[in-house]
Protein backbone atom coordinates (compact mmCIF):
# COMPACT_ATOMS: atom_id res chain seq x y z
CA UNK A 1 0.00 0.00 0.00
CA UNK A 2 1.31 3.13 -1.35
CA UNK A 3 1.63 6.98 -0.08
CA UNK A 4 -0.67 8.92 -2.85
CA UNK A 5 -1.23 12.20 -0.77
CA UNK A 6 -0.88 13.97 2.06
CA UNK A 7 -4.07 17.02 2.98
CA UNK A 8 -3.46 19.15 5.86
CA UNK A 9 -6.82 21.02 7.59
CA UNK A 10 -8.23 21.85 10.74
CA UNK A 11 -10.17 20.54 13.49
CA UNK A 12 -12.58 22.42 15.94
CA UNK A 13 -14.61 21.29 19.20
CA UNK A 14 -15.85 24.01 21.51
CA UNK A 15 -15.51 23.20 25.42
CA UNK A 16 -18.05 22.89 28.05
CA UNK A 17 -16.12 25.58 29.96
CA UNK A 18 -12.93 27.37 29.83
CA UNK A 19 -9.73 25.32 30.55
CA UNK A 20 -7.44 27.55 32.82
CA UNK A 21 -3.89 26.40 34.24
CA UNK A 22 -1.18 28.57 35.72
CA UNK A 23 0.17 28.93 32.27
CA UNK A 24 -2.91 29.92 29.87
CA UNK A 25 -6.79 29.47 29.77
CA UNK A 26 -8.22 27.49 26.68
CA UNK A 27 -11.76 28.31 25.25
CA UNK A 28 -11.51 25.98 22.41
CA UNK A 29 -9.81 23.02 21.17
CA UNK A 30 -8.32 24.04 17.48
CA UNK A 31 -5.86 21.36 16.14
CA UNK A 32 -4.54 20.96 12.86
CA UNK A 33 -6.03 17.67 10.94
CA UNK A 34 -3.88 15.78 8.68
CA UNK A 35 -5.63 12.68 6.47
CA UNK A 36 -2.88 10.52 4.70
CA UNK A 37 -4.12 8.99 1.52
CA UNK A 38 -3.02 5.57 0.07
CA UNK A 39 -3.41 3.88 -3.86
CA UNK A 40 -6.04 1.23 -1.92
CA UNK A 41 -8.22 4.27 -0.83
CA UNK A 42 -7.49 3.83 2.96
CA UNK A 43 -7.17 7.00 5.13
CA UNK A 44 -4.91 7.70 7.99
CA UNK A 45 -5.86 10.22 10.15
CA UNK A 46 -3.15 12.51 12.57
CA UNK A 47 -4.20 15.84 14.63
CA UNK A 48 -2.00 18.35 16.27
CA UNK A 49 -3.18 20.76 18.94
CA UNK A 50 -1.02 23.58 18.59
CA UNK A 51 0.38 24.18 22.17
CA UNK A 52 3.04 27.28 21.74
CA UNK A 53 3.64 27.68 25.69
CA UNK A 54 4.49 23.94 26.09
CA UNK A 55 5.81 22.44 22.65
CA UNK A 56 6.65 26.11 21.18
CA UNK A 57 4.41 24.51 18.23
CA UNK A 58 2.17 27.06 16.67
CA UNK A 59 -0.78 26.76 13.82
CA UNK A 60 1.18 28.28 10.78
CA UNK A 61 4.03 26.66 11.84
CA UNK A 62 2.40 23.05 12.12
CA UNK A 63 0.95 23.52 8.62
CA UNK A 64 4.23 24.70 7.10
CA UNK A 65 6.44 22.09 8.44
CA UNK A 66 3.56 19.26 7.56
CA UNK A 67 3.04 21.08 3.98
CA UNK A 68 6.53 21.92 3.02
CA UNK A 69 8.69 19.56 5.08
CA UNK A 70 7.04 16.50 6.53
CA UNK A 71 4.95 15.45 4.07
CA UNK A 72 6.39 15.66 0.36
CA UNK A 73 9.78 13.24 1.01
CA UNK A 74 6.64 10.07 2.05
CA UNK A 75 4.61 10.57 -0.90
CA UNK A 76 5.34 7.36 -2.99
CA UNK A 77 6.47 5.16 0.14
CA UNK A 78 4.96 1.86 1.53
CA UNK A 79 2.65 2.06 4.23
CA UNK A 80 4.27 -1.04 5.28
CA UNK A 81 7.88 0.37 6.07
CA UNK A 82 6.29 2.17 9.32
CA UNK A 83 10.22 2.50 11.12
CA UNK A 84 11.78 3.50 7.47
CA UNK A 85 8.76 6.31 7.84
CA UNK A 86 8.90 6.86 11.15
CA UNK A 87 12.85 8.03 10.50
CA UNK A 88 12.50 9.59 7.85
CA UNK A 89 9.77 12.05 9.34
CA UNK A 90 12.01 12.14 12.68
CA UNK A 91 15.45 13.36 10.37
CA UNK A 92 13.53 16.05 8.35
CA UNK A 93 13.15 18.64 10.78
CA UNK A 94 14.54 19.01 14.52
CA UNK A 95 11.99 19.81 17.10
CA UNK A 96 8.46 20.62 15.53
CA UNK A 97 6.94 17.65 17.60
CA UNK A 98 3.50 18.78 16.53
CA UNK A 99 3.38 17.76 13.53
CA UNK A 100 5.30 14.67 13.43
CA UNK A 101 2.95 13.53 16.24
CA UNK A 102 0.13 13.84 13.69
CA UNK A 103 2.07 12.53 10.75
CA UNK A 104 3.17 9.44 13.16
CA UNK A 105 -0.18 8.76 14.27
CA UNK A 106 -1.49 8.70 10.97
CA UNK A 107 1.40 6.19 9.63
CA UNK A 108 0.53 4.08 12.81
CA UNK A 109 -3.12 4.08 11.78
CA UNK A 110 -2.42 2.96 8.16
CA UNK A 111 -0.26 0.56 9.25
CA UNK A 112 -2.44 -1.00 11.79
CA UNK A 113 -5.49 -0.88 9.15
CA UNK A 114 -3.06 -2.21 6.41
CA UNK A 115 -2.67 -5.35 8.72
CA UNK A 116 -6.28 -5.11 9.88
CA UNK A 117 -6.63 -5.02 13.22
CA UNK A 118 -6.89 -2.05 15.82
CA UNK A 119 -3.71 -0.20 16.34
CA UNK A 120 -3.68 -1.38 20.56
CA UNK A 121 -3.87 -4.91 19.37
CA UNK A 122 -0.70 -4.19 17.19
CA UNK A 123 1.31 -2.52 19.86
CA UNK A 124 1.07 -5.57 22.28
CA UNK A 125 -2.23 -4.30 24.55
CA UNK A 126 -5.03 -6.74 25.27
CA UNK A 127 -8.79 -5.61 25.81
CA UNK A 128 -9.39 -3.35 28.57
CA UNK A 129 -11.18 -0.41 29.97
CA UNK A 130 -9.05 2.82 31.23
CA UNK A 131 -9.96 4.92 33.63
CA UNK A 132 -9.13 8.53 33.44
CA UNK A 133 -9.10 11.66 35.98
CA UNK A 134 -11.09 14.91 35.29
CA UNK A 135 -9.30 18.37 35.42
CA UNK A 136 -10.21 20.49 37.16
CA UNK A 137 -9.12 24.03 36.29
CA UNK A 138 -7.97 26.58 38.41
CA UNK A 139 -10.31 29.21 39.59
CA UNK A 140 -11.06 30.28 42.79
CA UNK A 141 -11.20 27.96 46.23
CA UNK A 142 -14.78 27.93 46.43
CA UNK A 143 -15.42 27.80 42.49
CA UNK A 144 -13.17 24.56 42.09
CA UNK A 145 -15.08 22.85 44.84
CA UNK A 146 -18.10 22.94 43.35
CA UNK A 147 -16.25 21.85 40.27
CA UNK A 148 -15.08 18.93 41.72
CA UNK A 149 -18.18 17.88 43.76
CA UNK A 150 -20.02 18.22 40.19
CA UNK A 151 -16.80 15.51 38.54
CA UNK A 152 -17.46 13.45 41.11
CA UNK A 153 -21.08 13.33 40.65
CA UNK A 154 -20.66 12.53 37.09
CA UNK A 155 -18.61 9.57 38.37
CA UNK A 156 -15.25 10.88 38.17
CA UNK A 157 -13.15 8.79 41.19
CA UNK A 158 -9.74 10.86 40.40
CA UNK A 159 -9.57 14.08 39.98
CA UNK A 160 -6.44 16.52 38.28
CA UNK A 161 -6.73 19.82 40.14
CA UNK A 162 -5.13 23.16 38.51
CA UNK A 163 -3.07 24.93 41.03
CA UNK A 164 0.07 27.01 40.64
CA UNK A 165 -0.48 30.48 41.04
CA UNK A 166 -0.11 32.17 44.46
CA UNK A 167 1.09 29.47 46.76
CA UNK A 168 -1.04 30.08 49.77
CA UNK A 169 -4.16 30.24 47.85
CA UNK A 170 -3.35 27.02 46.22
CA UNK A 171 -3.21 25.54 49.79
CA UNK A 172 -6.58 26.70 49.87
CA UNK A 173 -7.37 25.69 46.77
CA UNK A 174 -6.75 21.92 48.01
CA UNK A 175 -8.63 22.05 50.97
CA UNK A 176 -11.56 23.00 49.42
CA UNK A 177 -11.38 20.78 46.74
CA UNK A 178 -10.68 17.80 49.58
CA UNK A 179 -13.49 18.66 51.40
CA UNK A 180 -16.27 18.57 48.34
CA UNK A 181 -14.70 15.45 46.92
CA UNK A 182 -13.55 13.31 50.24
CA UNK A 183 -12.97 10.28 49.01
CA UNK A 184 -11.29 11.28 45.46
CA UNK A 185 -8.00 10.25 44.35
CA UNK A 186 -6.14 14.22 43.84
CA UNK A 187 -3.58 14.60 41.45
CA UNK A 188 -2.13 18.46 41.82
CA UNK A 189 -0.76 19.88 38.75
CA UNK A 190 0.89 23.02 39.74
CA UNK A 191 1.71 24.08 35.51
CA UNK A 192 5.64 25.13 36.18
CA UNK A 193 4.34 27.86 38.66
CA UNK A 194 5.96 27.39 42.14
CA UNK A 195 9.58 28.29 42.91
CA UNK A 196 11.52 24.50 44.07
CA UNK A 197 11.36 26.44 47.64
CA UNK A 198 7.91 27.12 47.33
CA UNK A 199 7.11 23.82 46.19
CA UNK A 200 8.85 22.18 49.00
CA UNK A 201 7.71 24.52 51.45
CA UNK A 202 3.60 24.16 50.26
CA UNK A 203 4.18 20.42 49.83
CA UNK A 204 5.19 19.79 53.06
CA UNK A 205 2.43 21.83 54.36
CA UNK A 206 -0.01 19.96 52.61
CA UNK A 207 1.48 16.58 53.89
CA UNK A 208 1.56 17.97 57.66
CA UNK A 209 -2.43 18.82 57.04
CA UNK A 210 -3.02 14.96 56.48
CA UNK A 211 -3.78 15.87 52.77
CA UNK A 212 -3.75 12.87 50.96
CA UNK A 213 -2.05 13.19 47.30
CA UNK A 214 -1.79 10.64 44.78
CA UNK A 215 0.87 12.48 43.08
CA UNK A 216 2.32 16.42 42.41
CA UNK A 217 2.88 17.09 38.47
CA UNK A 218 5.54 19.63 37.58
CA UNK A 219 5.76 22.01 40.53
CA UNK A 220 9.08 23.99 38.86
CA UNK A 221 9.66 25.29 35.77
CA UNK A 222 10.79 22.09 32.85
CA UNK A 223 14.19 23.70 32.21
CA UNK A 224 14.95 23.80 35.80
CA UNK A 225 16.03 19.89 36.17
CA UNK A 226 18.34 20.54 38.88
CA UNK A 227 14.80 22.32 41.02
CA UNK A 228 12.49 18.81 39.85
CA UNK A 229 15.64 16.74 41.44
CA UNK A 230 15.66 18.98 44.78
CA UNK A 231 11.73 18.69 45.28
CA UNK A 232 11.63 14.79 44.04
CA UNK A 233 14.36 14.41 47.32
CA UNK A 234 12.68 16.56 49.42
CA UNK A 235 8.80 15.82 49.68
CA UNK A 236 7.07 12.27 50.23
CA UNK A 237 4.77 13.06 47.62
CA UNK A 238 5.65 11.35 43.96
CA UNK A 239 6.63 14.16 41.35
CA UNK A 240 5.49 13.40 37.99
CA UNK A 241 7.68 15.44 35.50
CA UNK A 242 5.42 16.75 32.63
CA UNK A 243 6.75 19.81 30.61
CA UNK A 244 10.59 18.66 31.95
CA UNK A 245 9.58 15.39 30.12
CA UNK A 246 9.89 16.05 26.37
CA UNK A 247 10.91 13.18 24.46
CA UNK A 248 13.58 10.49 24.91
CA UNK A 249 16.56 12.80 25.00
CA UNK A 250 15.55 14.70 27.85
CA UNK A 251 13.78 12.02 29.73
CA UNK A 252 16.98 9.79 29.16
CA UNK A 253 18.81 12.73 31.26
CA UNK A 254 16.28 13.00 34.06
CA UNK A 255 15.72 9.70 34.56
CA UNK A 256 19.48 9.34 35.15
CA UNK A 257 19.92 12.00 37.36
CA UNK A 258 17.20 10.60 39.62
CA UNK A 259 14.77 14.21 39.17
CA UNK A 260 11.40 12.64 38.97
CA UNK A 261 9.28 9.82 40.26
CA UNK A 262 7.18 9.59 37.79
CA UNK A 263 7.11 10.44 34.19
CA UNK A 264 3.96 12.51 32.26
CA UNK A 265 3.83 11.54 28.23
CA UNK A 266 2.23 13.37 25.46
CA UNK A 267 3.04 12.49 22.13
CA UNK A 268 2.80 16.27 21.34
CA UNK A 269 6.29 16.15 23.33
CA UNK A 270 7.82 13.11 22.44
CA UNK A 271 6.54 13.48 17.94
CA UNK A 272 4.32 10.48 18.27
CA UNK A 273 4.15 7.59 19.32
CA UNK A 274 7.23 6.15 18.31
CA UNK A 275 9.01 8.43 20.81
CA UNK A 276 6.57 7.28 23.20
CA UNK A 277 7.59 3.96 22.98
CA UNK A 278 10.71 5.04 23.93
CA UNK A 279 10.28 6.87 26.75
CA UNK A 280 7.77 3.95 28.11
CA UNK A 281 11.10 1.43 27.82
CA UNK A 282 13.14 4.19 29.42
CA UNK A 283 10.56 4.22 32.46
CA UNK A 284 10.79 0.93 32.52
CA UNK A 285 14.68 0.36 33.20
CA UNK A 286 14.33 2.88 35.12
CA UNK A 287 11.58 1.71 37.47
CA UNK A 288 9.40 4.15 37.37
CA UNK A 289 5.76 4.82 36.47
CA UNK A 290 4.09 6.43 33.56
CA UNK A 291 1.02 8.78 33.37
CA UNK A 292 -0.22 9.55 29.37
CA UNK A 293 -1.98 12.55 28.72
CA UNK A 294 -2.82 15.22 26.23
CA UNK A 295 -3.18 18.93 25.28
CA UNK A 296 -6.25 20.23 24.72
CA UNK A 297 -7.02 17.69 22.07
CA UNK A 298 -10.27 15.79 20.39
CA UNK A 299 -11.38 12.52 20.46
CA UNK A 300 -8.98 11.72 17.73
CA UNK A 301 -5.01 12.28 18.63
CA UNK A 302 -6.58 11.22 21.84
CA UNK A 303 -7.40 8.00 20.36
CA UNK A 304 -3.68 7.57 19.36
CA UNK A 305 -2.69 8.47 23.11
CA UNK A 306 -5.24 5.53 24.25
CA UNK A 307 -3.70 3.01 21.90
CA UNK A 308 -0.42 3.58 23.32
CA UNK A 309 -1.73 3.36 26.92
CA UNK A 310 -3.42 -0.03 26.31
CA UNK A 311 -0.52 -1.36 25.09
CA UNK A 312 2.23 -1.13 28.41
CA UNK A 313 2.02 -2.28 31.86
CA UNK A 314 4.48 0.90 33.03
CA UNK A 315 1.64 2.94 32.23
CA UNK A 316 -0.23 2.84 35.14
CA UNK A 317 -2.35 6.49 34.46
CA UNK A 318 -4.22 8.02 32.21
CA UNK A 319 -4.97 11.89 32.09
CA UNK A 320 -7.36 11.57 28.84
CA UNK A 321 -10.19 13.61 29.60
CA UNK A 322 -10.36 16.30 26.92
CA UNK A 323 -13.02 14.70 25.15
CA UNK A 324 -15.35 14.62 28.06
CA UNK A 325 -14.04 18.41 28.44
CA UNK A 326 -15.81 19.28 25.02
CA UNK A 327 -19.44 20.34 24.34
CA UNK A 328 -19.12 18.63 20.97
CA UNK A 329 -17.07 15.45 18.53
CA UNK A 330 -15.91 15.97 15.50
CA UNK A 331 -14.49 12.16 15.24
CA UNK A 332 -16.65 9.04 14.22
CA UNK A 333 -15.15 6.04 15.60
CA UNK A 334 -12.00 5.65 17.93
CA UNK A 335 -11.72 4.95 21.63
CA UNK A 336 -15.04 4.89 23.24
CA UNK A 337 -16.07 7.32 26.28
CA UNK A 338 -18.50 6.66 29.23
CA UNK A 339 -17.62 9.08 32.04
CA UNK A 340 -14.03 8.34 33.28
CA UNK A 341 -14.36 5.07 31.56
CA UNK A 342 -13.19 4.88 27.97
CA UNK A 343 -12.80 1.49 26.00
CA UNK A 344 -10.91 0.31 23.17
CA UNK A 345 -12.59 -0.30 19.83
CA UNK A 346 -12.06 -3.32 17.76
CA UNK A 347 -12.08 -1.16 14.18
CA UNK A 348 -8.22 -1.79 12.34
CA UNK A 349 -6.12 0.93 12.89
CA UNK A 350 -7.89 3.93 15.21
CA UNK A 351 -10.98 2.97 13.99
CA UNK A 352 -11.70 6.42 13.26
CA UNK A 353 -14.16 6.27 10.25
CA UNK A 354 -15.29 10.00 9.52
CA UNK A 355 -14.04 13.19 10.79
CA UNK A 356 -15.96 16.66 10.72
CA UNK A 357 -13.38 19.49 9.26
CA UNK A 358 -12.97 22.98 10.96
CA UNK A 359 -12.79 26.04 8.87
CA UNK A 360 -11.96 25.60 5.56
CA UNK A 361 -11.85 22.26 3.68
CA UNK A 362 -8.44 20.26 3.75
CA UNK A 363 -6.26 21.61 1.38
MG1 LIG B 1 0.68 18.84 33.32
Amino acid sequence: MKITNIKVGTLEASLKKPFKTALRTVERVESVLVRVETDEGATGYGEAPPTAVITGDVARGIEGALRDHLAPPLLGRHVEDLEGNLALVDRTLVHNTSPKAALDMALHDLWAQRWHAPLWRLLGGAPRTLETDCTISLNPPEEMARDAAEAVAEGFHILKIKVGRDPKLDRERLHAVRRAAPKAALRVDANQGWTTKEAIRILRALEDDGLDIDLVEQPVPGYDLEGLKAVTDAVAVPVLADEAAVGPREVFRLLAMRGADMINIKLMKTGGIRGALAVCALAEAAGVEVMVGSMMETRLSVTAAVALAASRNVVTRVDLDTPFLCADDPVEGGALYDGPRISLWETPGLGITGVRSGRGQPS
